[in-house]
């Protein structure tokens, strides 16, 4: 077999620099090569969680110094943390499970290095997002990431409002005591035909992915009460949108035919409201030839 030194290489891996390093949600097996090279060959690493963190090192057999930085610390670490960068150490940051920064810590961090003029390196791996994506299908092809709701009733339905015209899917995450009341609340408010994708602890032994509708999703939750344990990730899909109409997004398109070509500011325009390329295109046209 490769060693894993050489199966790493094709990148530097320079001093003073902050190795923001992916470990795995559920499956240990989903760390990444790169990932065990990274952490045996860093000084230290920083973590959110040093007893999590210092139990999956020892699966692989790595031993570090541990730096705890946490949501409630993480900007004064993150100073300890620069001033070890500043000495020309490598330092690892790992979350307690998945891509740090995605509804965990690591931004603030990353923020002060980047900001002493440090390198930050990110290595990819495993996350609950990317992963319950993979396994959505073709209705996700454009997606918003909101991470969790608000845990209140009233703030999480105002949320919600917001949300109800956005046109991609939309993808949140979710703790097992909320999961009922949260898929309820998206059904009030967006509605029940929309498609729901409930991918359940991903990676694990109890992993369950259903794909049906706001509508029933209740249901099919209450039918099992494993089905309410775990963590989730939820996709929803975005809100249908009608064809173009003569006049619907003419604003938009007259700011971008400013400085794009009819095809290009299609192309963006679609991007930007979920509604046809080709509709948008006929009327980006009729725009253009009566500016001309
Ligand atoms: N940084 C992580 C990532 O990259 O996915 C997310 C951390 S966030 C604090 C934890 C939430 O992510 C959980 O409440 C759940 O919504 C989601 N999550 C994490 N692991 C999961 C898994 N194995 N299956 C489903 N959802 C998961």
């Amino acid at each position: 077999m490769t060693p894993l030194s050489e199966l790493a290489q094709g990148q530097q891996y320079p001093t003073a620099a902050l190795y923001v390093v992916a470990t795995p949600i559920g499956n240990v097996a989903d760390i990444t090569l790169r990932a065990l090279h990274v952490l045996g060959l860093v000084d230290r690493i920083a973590a959110e969680d040093t007893r999590n963190t210092g139990q999956l090192l020892a699966r692989y057999g790595i031993s570090k110094p541990l730096i705890a930085v946490h949501q409630h610390n993480e900007r004064a670490a993150a100073q300890r943390i620069v001033e070890h960068l500043q000495a020309g150490e490598r330092v690892a940051y790992v979350s307690d499970a998945g891509t740090p920064g995605i509804s965990d810590p690591g931004a603030k961090l990353v923020d002060a290095v980047r900001e002493a003029g440090l390198a930050v390196i990110p290595l990819p791996g495993a996350s609950a997002l990317a992963t319950a994506l993979s396994a959505a299908g073709d209705w996700v092809a454009t997606f918003s990431f909101l991470g969790f709701l608000p845990p209140k009733a009233k703030a999480r339905a105002a949320m919600l409002q917001t949300l109800a015209g956005h046109p991609h899917a939309m993808v949140f995450y979710e703790a097992p005591h909320r999961i009922v009341e949260t898929v309820q609340a998206l059904a009030d408010a967006l509605g029940g035909e929309r498609r729901l994708l409930i991918a359940r602890e991903l990676t694990k032994l109890h992993e369950a992915l259903h794909c049906g509708t706001l509508a029933e999703a209740p249901t099919w939750l209450a039918a099992d009460p494993n089905r309410q344990r775990g963590e989730f990730v939820l996709v929803v899909e975005g809100a249908q949108q009608e064809a173009a109409g003569e006049h619907d997004h003419d604003g938009l398109l007259s700011i971008l035919l400013e400085e794009l070509t009819v095809s290009s500011a299609a192309k963006v325009a679609a991007a930007i409201t979920g509604t046809s390329r080709n509709a948008l295109y006929t009327r980006a046209l009729a725009l253009k030839k009566d500016e001309d």
